[in-house]
């Protein structure tokens, strides 16, 4: 399946809710929470009719994300209902603060892969930044995960500066003794109560120039597979990715749809555009008919954000728990 561009979409990330335990101080709205209800969110039969019906044209890779997908009862049923869909790689992106308990049921379910998001080191940070997050449940999911096999644990970090861009080289340290996948993300303009300044997004490269004072970085072959650079510090069992949609532009390589927990197809995380799929999904419409609006929302997919545009530089991402990140 490829866009207007002639780029490869194989990639679904699904929100499967908005809701989520913690409240990030990068992520949270401003205002609310004014969460969707139950009724209003797809369900598992209705997201595993997307999947197969998008498998069709090549989706290969799915990912589960939120809000907090674990707080959805049904998670381990909306896992293993996409189980023999045919997507090949199926993952979720969880705080895992809620892991600990299911990380067997999931994986049992069909789950092949984790990311998990962990901001600081510091039990009093992690609370700050999460408003009353404990970091002890997401050590423990951690260690679970690797335990049970969940190879390799992707750990996603946000630097903001001023509040953990001190703790860059602590996460990438990680990688000396373990074989994570450390990915730090570009702090993005979401709905954050106007914490986002630019000057607070800790760019790719101010990352990079951190982490060499650990020792030299070797760029790792890109597979053309999403936007996310990756590296290897001399001697490290393990990754670190940088992914830098703030401050390069990296759209040529996007490969992704988003599907929102209210059913709405999303071509790019930076655009409002949507293709609402539930609401005729509800009303009876044919799988030829939701292939279609499928094909229509990758066929309206831009060649690229705005952020970085003087003009656009205030867009923002307005609801990131409901598009999923
Ligand atoms: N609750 C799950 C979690 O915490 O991973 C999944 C949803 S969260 C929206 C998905 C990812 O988006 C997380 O890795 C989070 O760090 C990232 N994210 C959220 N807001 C962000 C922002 N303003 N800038 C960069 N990344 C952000």
């Amino acid at each position: 399946m490829k866009d207007t561009f002639n780029r490869k979409i194989d990639y679904l990330r699904i929100s499967v809710t908005d809701r989520c335990n913690l409240k990030c101080i990068y992520c949270r709205p401003s205002k609310g929470p004014d969460y969707y209800k139950p009724s209003e969110l797809m369900t598992a039969e209705e997201i595993r009719r997307i999947v197969q019906i998008t498998v069709k044209h090549g989706l290969r890779k799915v990912r589960i994300t939120g809000g907090e997908p674990l707080v959805r009862k049904d998670i381990v049923s909306i896992i293993e209902s996409l189980k023999d869909s045919g997507v090949k790689d199926l993952s979720i992106t969880t705080n895992g603060t809620l892991l600990g308990r299911e990380i067997k049921n999931l994986m049992d379910a069909g789950l092949g892969r984790i990311n998990i998001s962990l901001d600081t080191m510091s039990p009093v940070k992690y609370s700050e930044m999460t408003n009353g997050g404990n970091i002890e449940a997401v050590r423990d999911s951690i260690r679970q995960s690797e335990e049970a096999g969940l190879s390799p644990i992707k750990i996603n970090m946000v630097p903001i500066r001023g509040i953990n861009d001190d703790e860059i080289l602590a996460f990438a340290q990680l990688t000396m003794e373990k074989d994570y996948h450390i990915r730090f993300i570009e702090f993005m303009p979401a709905n954050c109560s106007g914490l986002w300044t630019k000057d607070k997004c800790v760019t790719g490269e101010e990352i990079l120039k951190t982490i060499s004072a650990i020792g030299d970085l070797d760029l790792l072959e890109f597979k053309g597979q999403g936007p996310s650079r990756n590296y290897r510090i001399k001697g490290a069992k393990g990754i670190i990715g940088i992914i830098s949609p703030v401050s390069d532009h990296f759209c040529n390589f996007c490969n992704r749809m988003r599907l929102t927990s209210t059913g709405s197809l999303r071509p790019c995380l930076f655009s409002k555009d949507e293709i609402d799929i539930k609401t005729p999904m509800r009303n009876g419409a044919s799988d030829d008919e939701i292939e279609a609006l499928f094909l229509m929302a990758v066929r309206i997919k831009p060649e690229g954000h705005e952020l970085n545009h003087s003009a656009a530089s205030r867009s923002s991402i307005d609801t990131m728990s409901k598009i999923g990140g």
